[in-house]
């Protein structure tokens, strides 16, 4: 005999999602899988006494959201720890914030926070702002991240926590910041704000408490966001166990997907490779999958540290020639990386945010494409620069574009773009609806906190849509990429649940998966696309349960 559904949802306009296009009026969930999608109807004659009935008043209801691109634990500590400073925030109003928080701390206590905005950045390579820093601070180590997650700005208790003096010799792939007579500013770039961080971490009397509060805030702010599934892009050894130990006290809201790191991480310390490959191995449950290895194949425009085909623009303060960039990897030693991955039958997921090295991890999983076939799974973040050569080879390739952050409108980070790359490259950047009519795989991520401060998945639905800023702007980014909303949603659902290995359970409202889905304040279809970003999710199930509930 056939269970009594535990929840029906009726008088709904449902986007399912799935492969046919299909819409509906409702639904019924059994055990924490849809057990019926259809009419309203329909769906009300399978209720008993017991099941509990939505009636969602014409609402428009979607699957729940699958990032395929974020960092819970940054995340995570971004809004449960940190001084929040916006990327608009100059040194005065940094300054402001450390002094507040300052005053409010025991002695020796750090404060961590960010982002510190690109430009700003530029602004705080010299010892005078290191000074205000200090006098801000009152004693106390600072460590702020830019927008980029890549590079930070400490004053100078941080730098005496961390051993580093005038006289100290750059780390291997990073820079101690220094002015002209040779004297630390606090600002580090690449793998010196992993010292930094190693110095802070040190500093964390219970790690593990800490922990659980961080990935339950995150969990928190995904689900806010209507994210039920979310691949996290660089997971350490800490992160798996707070996820698990959450999970089995019932508490975890979120399925997550990770990737284990490759190499040594910038903004968390920790074991990598394949001791961390071997110690992942215990891991994985109903909601916690180990499906990936990261690997970073090089930096970010902003830094000039992503591999470019052409050179940078020239830069005004720059003593170098022209550079372009470099792979941290070259072809050999990424193949061996990428072999080391699917041998322990992971797939892998790449940073690759310049054009070059794009073209090598193309280069690279084509040979892994001879060697094992179609089966292992490669995602590219970020599909931002790709020389049209290489557009096709995603599909050729069987490649999952991880297209995030959320660049792709006007903004900040793109003007900080236009400054190190030629408008021509800007002008063909993001090519996601070429991507898409080729066959690729394009699955949108936040890659919150370092594409946003929050994840906000409205927001990339709407720009993927408009290429303009939120809201409508005369400026677009590279319009002829703009995706239908059908498009922009199936991106942001059952691809990226293909994406990560668990497209036969989520990623659509379908009879068998599991009943992840959301509650949406506006019908998407019936408003101006500029709109999109107000929608708020009234309500987030996960499985069948309510884990998000607006209060308005
Ligand atoms: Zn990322």
């Amino acid at each position: 005999m056939r269970k009594t559904p535990d929840l029906i949802v009726v008088n709904a306009a449902v986007f399912t999602g799935d492969a046919a296009g299909t819409t509906a009026e409702a639904f019924a969930v059994t055990d924490g899988e849809f057990t019926a999608v259809g009419r309203s109807d329909e769906i009300a004659a399978l209720a008993g006494p017991e099941t509990a009935v939505i009636d969602a008043d014409g609402r428009m209801l979607m699957p729940g959201i699958c990032d395929v691109h974020l960092h819970l634990g940054l995340g995570g500590a971004s809004v449960a720890w940190d001084l929040q400073v916006s990327p608009h925030h100059g040194p005065d109003e940094i300054c402001e914030a450390v002094e507040a928080r300052a005053a409010e701390l025991g002695p020796g206590e750090w404060i961590a926070g960010g982002v510190v905005g690109s430009t700003t950045m530029e602004q705080l390579a010299n010892v005078e702002a290191l000074a205000r820093l200090d006098r801000a601070s009152g004693g106390h180590p600072v460590l702020f991240k830019d927008d980029t997650q890549h590079n930070r700005w400490v004053n100078s208790a941080a730098l005496r926590a961390m051993g580093v003096t005038d006289d100290s010799p750059d780390p291997e792939g990073g820079t101690y910041v220094r002015d002209e007579a040779g004297r630390l500013t606090g600002v580090l770039w690449e793998q010196a704000s992993r010292v930094a961080e190693e110095a802070f971490a040190a500093s964390i009397e219970d790690p593990e408490a800490r922990n659980r509060v961080t990935f339950a805030a995150a969990a928190e702010v995904c689900n806010r966001f209507g994210i039920t599934t979310a691949c996290d892009a660089a997971t350490m050894e800490p992160a798996l166990r707070t996820l698990s130990t959450l999970e089995a006290e019932g508490e975890l809201t979120l399925r997550v997907v990770a990737s284990t790191v490759a190499r040594p991480l910038l903004a968390e310390p920790g074991i990598t490779g394949a001791e961390l490959l071997a110690a992942s191995e215990r891991f994985g449950s109903e909601l916690l999958h180990v499906g990936f290895v990261k690997v970073f194949l090089d930096g970010v425009p902003m830094t000039r540290t992503a591999a470019m085909l052409d050179p940078y623009l020239p830069h005004g303060c720059s003593a170098h020639g022209p550079s372009s960039g470099e792979c941290l990897y070259d072809l050999d030693g990424l193949v061996a990386e990428l072999e080391t991955a699917v041998r322990a039958g992971r797939g892998v997921k790449i940073h690759a945010a310049g054009d070059a090295s794009m073209r090598m991890a193309l280069d690279a999983i084509a040979v892994m494409r001879r060697r094992h076939g179609s089966r292992p799974v490669f995602h590219l973040a970020h599909p931002l620069f790709i020389a049209p050569a290489d557009v096709p080879r995603f599909d050729e390739l069987g490649i999952v574009a991880d297209a995030s952050p959320y660049l792709w409108y006007p903004s900040i980070i793109q003007d900080s773009l236009a400054s190190c790359v030629s408008a021509e490259v800007i002008e063909r950047s993001w090519p996601l609806a070429d991507l898409l009519a080729s066959g690729a795989n394009v699955s949108a991520g936040s890659d919150w906190p370092a594409g946003a401060p929050l994840p906000h998945t409205w927001t990339g639905i709407e720009t993927m849509v408009t290429r303009e800023a939120p809201g409508g702007s005369e400026e677009t980014i590279n319009p002829a990429q703009r995706l239908t909303l059908r498009e922009a949603l199936v991106s942001f659902t059952r691809r990226p649940a293909e994406a990560m290995g668990l497209g036969e359970r989520v990623g659509s409202i379908e009879v068998g998966k599991s009943a992840d889905f959301l509650v949406l304040s506006q019908n998407l279809f019936d408003i101006d696309v500029h709109r999109i970003h107000q929608t708020k999710v009234l309500a987030t199930y996960l499985r069948g349960l309510r884990v998000h509930e607006a209060h308005s």
